[in-house]
């Protein structure tokens, strides 16, 4: 794995008002993102996981400018994309691609898989009638669709063919960066597989390609992450290789997430740890650690000081007191 560093996330927080009252007025915040700072490497695969409304999917819509920060910066190749506008912002959204959970609801009902992938290669990649046609064939060969299938309408696909039409359209701009957002939540186990491995083929065929690939799931993260980092309530609270990570958990909210997955081939099998409670609401951040209210270790310092990430073995990060 390459270790050059291609985007940074610094002490990126995305908060939404909670208003109230006849006038509407601001009386909170949802912290979704809370201080969030991550260095995502060129090249690899990092897998971002968390239960839902931990704030995964919001770091993902502000990589691609689809959620506006209140604070922090998002410096890719230099820049911070935060402050990018016009041409440059429109360069950043070719290179920096998304693929979400619904594939229906991203494509256009109305327009056939031919004609919304060749509209892409002609107005963004400036190529022409002829040439679009037929890169968009081999798209389709390249998503494991048959280039037949070019004038059906997405209504007359499958959920999982229709994810992959997705998956056509974001490579068809040829991303540098691509963010996987929940892509196979949705989908049936076996076709869960299906797409991942259609994921893992992409990524060696366009060697530089770096994947930010979000899920709930730490089973599905496992398979195509190079490196995990784990959320909880705006939090990150452990990153590490994937291999390091699934062996030596080193956060107790890790630790139960993994003692839930029913078997790991070739892993022992761990001790359910069952968290208390549930998660508590990111407009009401317990104070402290804020895993506190369910984490089965706390003590009264965890109720109070807020831990910092340390590294607990080499690449290994974690936030808990209990670390040494
Ligand atoms: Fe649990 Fe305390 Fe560690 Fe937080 S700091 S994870 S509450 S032991």
């Amino acid at each position: 794995m390459q270790n050059n560093v291609v985007c940074s996330i610094e002490n990126l927080k995305v908060y939404f008002p909670i208003k109230a009252g006849l006038a509407q007025r601001t009386v909170g915040h949802i912290k979704a993102v809370d201080d969030v700072s991550l260095a995502i490497h060129g090249g690899e695969t990092l897998g971002l996981v968390g239960e839902s409304g931990c704030g995964k999917t919001t770091i993902g819509r502000a990589l691609v400018r689809l959620n506006e920060p209140t604070a922090g910066k998002i410096i890719y190749n230099g820049q911070n994309i935060l402050e990018l506008k016009g041409d440059e912002l429109r360069d950043l959204r070719r290179k920096l691609q998304i693929v979400f959970q619904d594939p229906y609801s991203s494509l256009n009902p109305r327009q056939t898989v031919r004609r919304m992938l060749s509209e892409v290669l002609t107005v963004q990649m400036g190529m022409d009638q002829k040439q679009a046609l037929e890169r968009t064939g081999e798209l389709l060969a390249q998503v494991g669709l048959s280039p037949a299938y070019a004038p059906r309408y997405p209504h007359e696909f499958s959920g999982g063919q229709r994810q992959r039409v997705a998956i056509a359209r974001a490579i068809a701009l040829q991303p540098e960066f691509l963010v996987c957002d929940e892509a196979v939540s949705a989908l049936d186990v076996s076709i869960q597989s299906q797409i991942i491995n259609l994921l893992m083929d992409l990524k060696e065929h366009y060697t530089d390609m770096t994947y930010l690939f979000i899920s709930h799931a730490l089973n599905v993260v496992e398979h195509i992450s190079d490196r995990v980092a784990v959320m909880y309530l705006g939090r990150v609270v452990e990153l590490s290789e994937t291999e390091e990570l699934f062996g030596h958990p080193a956060h107790p909210y890790t630790q139960a997430l993994l003692s839930a997955i029913p078997m790991l081939a070739g892993r022992e099998e761990r001790e359910p740890i069952v968290l208390k409670g549930e998660v508590p609401s990111a407009g009401n951040v317990p104070p402290g650690c804020r895993f506190h209210t369910r984490c089965p270790y706390a003590t009264e310092r965890c109720r109070t000081e807020e831990p910092q990430m340390r590294e607990c073995a080499p690449g290994h990060f974690a936030a808990c007191h209990l670390l040494k």
